[in-house]
């Protein structure tokens, strides 16, 4: 980041940094780590998952039973204050000082790049690690202007897959760099099955995951993060953790559900 943009936004806050810890993306986490082996150097930013900022909710699509589990406040250091904090005040970064956390991800994706390119690995971002932005409209200069970078996300948001479905068939209207996973709750199930057939994937969080849900191929979406890699059609199976465990909205789909 400019060192000027950050001391700005840091004046404006009477002191208060709005990201005092000033790193946007969180360059190792266990959901991200595993892709290394696959030649990978991942990367992912955490912002505040649903209502876990008093002040702005990033997931507008969220469902009751995915607010409660997500696996961005109630699994392994995410649950820690210190993380919670950090992932409020780089919310009120994002939100309040967007051109100054704009610049700052710029910054941070070429030293990435710079990074990845010393060590022979491919550099990829997961913009919402635990968040639902729709990074294609807020920053598509951003995702357009480093090519070398695969950008991923999952997204609950229907409208929002289907545009990503469409553009792409079209060759046309979506960053070539930046691919969507649709994402299952207890209230979007026909969504998924419509996403399916049009070829999208579809990440299914599962007590036991089953060879197949629905007629569609389940892999196993915890070996690795790089979602950029899944044929179309099939289905991500992931295993509950946290909070997911003792789900009972539906959001977890139970082996007598499959
Ligand atoms: S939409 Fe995704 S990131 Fe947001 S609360 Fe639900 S599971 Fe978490």
């Amino acid at each position: 980041m400019a060192k000027g943009c950050y001391a700005s936004a840091r004046q404006k806050t009477r002191g208060r940094s709005p990201c005092r810890r000033a790193w946007i993306l969180t360059l190792s986490s266990k959901k991200i780590n595993k892709t290394r082996k696959y030649g990978i150097l991942p990367a992912v930013i955490y912002l505040s998952p649903s209502t876990e900022s008093a002040r702005w909710n990033l997931c507008p699509n969220a469902s009751e039973g995915c607010s409660a589990c997500c696996l961005g406040h109630s699994s392994g250091r995410m649950v820690m204050p210190t993380h919670k904090a950090c992932r409020i005040r780089r919310t009120e970064f994002f939100m309040e000082y967007r051109a100054h956390f704009l610049a700052q991800l710029r910054h941070e994706l070429s030293l990435l790049v710079g990074r990845a390119k010393r060590k022979g690995l491919r550099p990829a971002v997961r913009l919402n690690g635990s968040s639902d932005v729709p990074w294609e409209t807020i920053a598509p200069e951003i995702i357009g202007s480093f090519p070398q970078v695969k950008f991923y996300d999952y997204t609950k948001n229907v409208q929002r897959m289907h545009r990503f479905l469409a553009r792409r068939q079209a060759g046309c209207g979506w960053p070539l760099n930046y691919y969507l996973t649709f994402s299952r709750s207890e209230d979007n199930e026909a969504d998924c099955f419509r996403i399916l057939e049009l070829g999208g994937t579809v990440a299914v969080v599962f007590d036991r995951a089953p060879k197949t849900w629905y007629g569609a191929r389940v892999i196993d979406g915890d070996r690795h993060d790089a979602r950029f890699f899944d044929r179309p059609g099939v289905v991500i199976g992931l295993s509950a953790k946290g909070k997911a465990r003792k789900d009972s909205s539906g959001f977890v789909v139970r082996e007598r559900m499959a």
